[in-house]
């Protein structure tokens, strides 16, 4: 048997490109940008909620995903949103609004359904924050806040951080996280979080010696 020594990856930054992050999501970057374009629809129990969903959905993610940085860099984000056809368009990411007591979910693609993505939200998420938020989620950003087990557990009605829906859930950000769209109801994109996206999305692992066999013989 001969040990193997397997040296660390690298993830090396690509300058500019253009790529498929989720149904109907294309993340490009380049020299001081990002642009998303997101193909959304929107179904729901009745036509009032949907064209609610189409249209806040939509304000959340323009409000919240297009910004320039005091360092120039800048980002954004056109999101198409439309009422769901039937039969769904696969390519476009869907946001099913299901009854009050749903809670807000993301389904990101996997290797073995490499574009595929997913939104669930409930009638209360419909605010000016929360789609924008999971909306980082579809991005492929993860939470900044800490929840204890019984809080999530308790979650009885939407999700809703600090305070609101009653108090129900006690989240916490992370430290030095506290007004950051992942972290915080009314939080903000930050830079740091579109370093994030590029270290995700702009990126290749390389090996850079491959792996080394130790030891003697053969
Ligand atoms: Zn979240």
């Amino acid at each position: 048997m001969l040990p193997i020594l397997t040296l660390p990856n690298q993830r090396t930054r690509i300058p500019s490109g253009s790529k498929r992050i989720g149904s109907g999501i294309t993340f490009s970057w380049g020299h001081g940008f990002i642009q998303i374009a997101a193909n959304l629809d929107v179904s729901a129990r009745t036509r009032e909620l949907v064209q609610d969903g189409v249209d806040i959905v939509a304000s959340s993610v323009m409000a919240h995903w297009n910004k320039t940085f005091e360092d120039g860099f800048r980002i954004a984000c056109v999101p198409y949103v439309l009422p769901a056809a039937t039969p769904p368009d696969p390519n476009r990411t869907h946001i099913f609004i299901g009854d009050k007591n749903s809670t807000p979910y993301v389904i990101r693609p996997t290797p073995v359904t490499p574009y595929y993505s997913y939104m669930s939200l409930a009638p209360a998420d419909l605010n000016s924050w929360l789609p924008a938020h999971e909306f980082g989620h579809l991005l492929g950003l993860g939470d900044r806040y800490h929840e204890s087990f019984s809080s999530a557990a308790r979650d009885t009605c939407n999700f809703v951080l600090n305070g609101f829906c009653g108090g129900q859930r006690h989240t916490v950000p992370q430290q030095g996280w506290q007004q950051n769209i992942m972290a915080n109801a009314w939080g903000v994109l930050e830079r740091r979080n579109v370093d994030e996206l590029l270290a995700l999305h702009a990126t290749v692992t390389t090996m850079p010696g491959g792996p080394l066999l130790l030891g003697g013989g053969t």
